[in-house]
């Protein structure tokens, strides 16, 4: 078999980011991504289906998951918030909220005052059991990063994080977590350029992106090319940002 830069760094790869529920055969994705050195893999609801899903395979081995009304899924009624809560409270491995944040793209989107209301909510629901959030933010990151700064909100990870590299620096100077996803462009080379492998994650979006966790090898690749270090020591920087970040 041939030796691959993969191969090389089997067992310390992190996907930060992806939506192991709409897989046909999760359990089968993860099993091939653990094979190929994906050791841990964090899976992000985002309506109440999803949720669900995303509860209950946050028990396979290697996976944990996030949970919570992402801007998409904003017109859920105020009572899920209650469930939502107990939800995370039940099972040890959802270890934060997510993907949650505000969305100016979302087709069918709840209006744009609803969606500041539901996100408020949760970031209030991440304060009082003192978990971290994971962030989806288009097109409205001023908002965003308005009401984090607001709520002073410790653990921040954007997600597909699509701002510019000074927007970058910004969040990466309060201590946040900005992931990358296998998406090259030139915005992304110089965001990773501009900001230290100590607030780099590296995510697939799979498969809604990336066509499984495996992928985040490339990603892994991409920012040991731009840094110009080996992809072991962005595989165990991001593994051990990730780790630092959820308490895992
Ligand atoms: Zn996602």
């Amino acid at each position: 078999m041939v030796r691959t830069r993969q191969d090389m760094i089997r067992g310390s790869m992190t996907d930060a980011h992806c939506h192991l529920d709409l897989f046909d055969a999760p359990a089968k994705i993860v099993e091939e991504a653990t094979g190929r050195g994906v050791d841990l893999i964090i899976t992000a609801g985002g309506s109440g289906k999803g949720n669900a899903g995303t509860w209950n395979l946050s028990r396979l081995p290697h996976v944990y998951g996030v949970i919570g009304i992402d801007p998409g899924s904003a017109n859920e009624d105020d009572g899920y918030f209650d469930e939502l809560e107990i939800m995370v409270k039940g099972n040890d491995k959802i270890v934060g909220l997510g993907e949650i944040g505000l969305d100016a793209t979302v087709e069918n989107s709840a209006a744009a005052y609803r969606q500041v209301e539901v996100f408020e909510r949760q970031l209030e629901i991440a304060r009082r059991l003192e978990m971290p959030v994971v962030i989806h933010s288009r097109k409205r990151l001023d908002e965003v990063v308005g009401m984090l700064v607001e709520k002073r909100m410790p653990r921040v990870m954007f997600h597909f994080f699509e701002g510019d590299e000074k927007e970058a620096a910004e969040l990466a100077g309060r201590g946040w977590l900005l992931s990358i996803p296998p998406a090259e462009s030139g915005k992304r080379k110089r965001i990773i350029n501009e900001i230290e492998l100590s607030n780099i994650v590296t995510e697939t979006d799979s498969p809604v992106v990336g066509k499984t966790p495996a992928d985040v090898f490339q990603v892994i690749d991409y920012i040991a090319r731009i840094k110009n270090v080996s992809p072991v020591e962005v595989a165990e920087q991001t593994t051990k940002n990730v780790k630092g970040f959820f308490g895992i």
